[in-house]
């Protein structure tokens, strides 16, 4: 079980919001809670909140209300009511207390997965709204304080971990190095102009995951790409910002991620296995800079890896043998519709593919989305808690025989490998890309 804290019910032990909520006053309140309503917000959430006709039908398609004892306060409709329905009906017109709870409820008891919104009549797009009240919590500075460090990192390298410009060139020295004792002449190619794919990861992976680099160079010199990775700022594509609700410092973060790629006159770019990264370049990062869709053709790892199954641009020795399953990462599956082409590269990859119940663009969040498991130690036990309903559905695909679960984003890594060790499930993680690069025949 988890070693974390057990959740004391309206026990806020974060320095973060307990900090910000100190220096509220009730006209800073009001203020901001204005400023947003009337400048950022428009007609989409008025509409949201005066067509919800409380039916309470959102109720069972979110993995909190079933995973907490089916507690009203979990449901979609109940996160509103304690958020921004009570905020519109008393005209920002609220305590600093109810702020305090109100950013708990937003950062930390929604994982803006989308789930929901399918099960509305209407469409009411709950993580809508609980992305406006998480803004109107940044621009009041009533943030957890995990979370924005790592907005603090972005804003001050423009990647999520700190990581140095010549950390990062060392790392991919290191892993080019690594990657050598395997293929000569492999190269992890910095800066080369008029590439075909420029490819870009998320912070943590020169940081805690840089085998995964290795890995990733491996299969661009197998599928014979030419690719390259920029030597400075904008190969990180990951944007908590984005979940922060710092959404000029999310604007900077794109433009730079962007810029990096068209600067090196690359032709698209290839983004390694990240859910949360492709929303903000794909969705809200994008649209936020006022382009519908990126200005550079930008695909997700798993269009990647199925373009070069389909392209038979790579030869697999023999096929991986343990049975698996697959988590459908949110932004990418509800996000974007990859779910297809990610069962066909697992069909094309694996011996014997076991799926979850349910799956698709209705499974469940792994908890660790919207940025959940970036607010850290102090909402662990709750969130794993809150994943009970994701437990479940690996259980039942253990039972019948699934050894490994394929998670091709990073954020789900990190939720199911808490959900695993917490409730006991003997199962392994791996990424799509450690099973290619295991069964793949390395070129010469
Ligand atoms: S967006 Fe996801 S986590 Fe948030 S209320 Fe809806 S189903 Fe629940
Ligand atoms: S299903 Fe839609 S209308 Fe019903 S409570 Fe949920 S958000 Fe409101
Ligand atoms: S972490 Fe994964 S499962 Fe959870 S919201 Fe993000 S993409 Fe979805």
């Amino acid at each position: 079980m988890s070693d974390s804290k057990p959740i004391t019910e309206n026990e806020i032990d974060d320095k973060g919001i307990m900090a910000g909520v100190e220096k509220l006053s009730p006209e800073k309140i009001e203020r901001v809670i204005n400023e947003v309503i009337t400048a950022e917000t428009g007609a989409k959430l008025k509409v949201y909140v005066d067509t919800c006709v409380h039916c309470g039908l959102c109720s069972e398609g979110c993995h909190y209300f079933i995973s907490r004892d089916r507690d009203p306060k979990f449901s979609p409709a109940g996160k509103v009511k304690q958020t921004l329905w009570e905020i519109m009906r008393k005209r920002g017109r609220v305590s600093p207390e109810f702020i305090k709870n109100a950013a708990v409820v937003a950062y930390t008891q929604c994982n803006l997965c989308k789930r929901c919104a399918m099960y509305c009549p209407f469409g009411i797009d709950i993580a809508y709204v609980m992305s406006v009240m998480r803004r109107i919590c940044h621009k009041l500075g009533v943030v957890p304080l995990y979370i924005q460090d790592t907005a603090h990192s972005h804003s001050v390298t423009a990647n999520q971990m700190w990581v140095k410009d010549d950390e990062w060139i060392d790392t991919l020295m290191w892993q080019e190095e690594e990657a050598r004792d395997e293929v000569s002449n492999l190269r992890i190619p910095l800066d080369v102009e008029g590439s075909d794919t420029f490819y870009s990861v998320i912070g943590p992976e020169p940081k805690y995951r840089a085998q995964l680099i290795y890995q990733a160079a491996m299969i661009m010199e197998a599928a014979g790409e030419s690719w390259t990775m920029p030597s400075s700022p904008g190969w990180d594509n990951s944007d908590m910002c984005m979940y922060t609700g710092d959404y000029e410092m999310m604007e900077r973060l794109k433009k730079v991620h962007f810029e990096a790629a068209i600067r090196l006159k690359a032709k698209r770019i290839v983004m390694g296995e990240c859910g949360h990264a492709f929303r903000s370049v794909y969705d809200m990062g994008n649209r936020a800079l006022g382009w519908k869709m990126p200005p550079i053709p930008i695909i997700h790892a798993i269009e990647y890896y199925h373009e070069i199954f389909s392209k038979e641009k790579i030869k697999i020795k023999k096929k991986f043998d343990r049975p698996v399953t697959l988590h459908d990462p949110c932004n990418i599956v509800r996000g974007r519709g990859l779910h297809h082409m990610a069962r066909e590269v697992v069909n094309a990859t694996c011996k014997t593919f076991i799926e979850m119940t349910p799956n698709c663009e209705h499974n469940y969040c792994c908890g660790a989305g919207g940025g959940v498991i970036n607010c850290g130690p102090p909402f662990k036990n709750e969130r794993v808690e809150s994943s009970k309903a994701k437990a479940e559905q690996l259980f039942a695909a253990k039972a019948k025989g699934a050894e490994v679960v394929i998670a091709p984003c990073h954020n789900c890594h990190g939720g199911l490998e808490d959900i695993i060790h917490h409730y006991g499930i003997d199962m392994e993680l791996k990424f799509l890309g450690d099973i290619i690069y295991e069964i793949m025949e390395i070129p010469e």
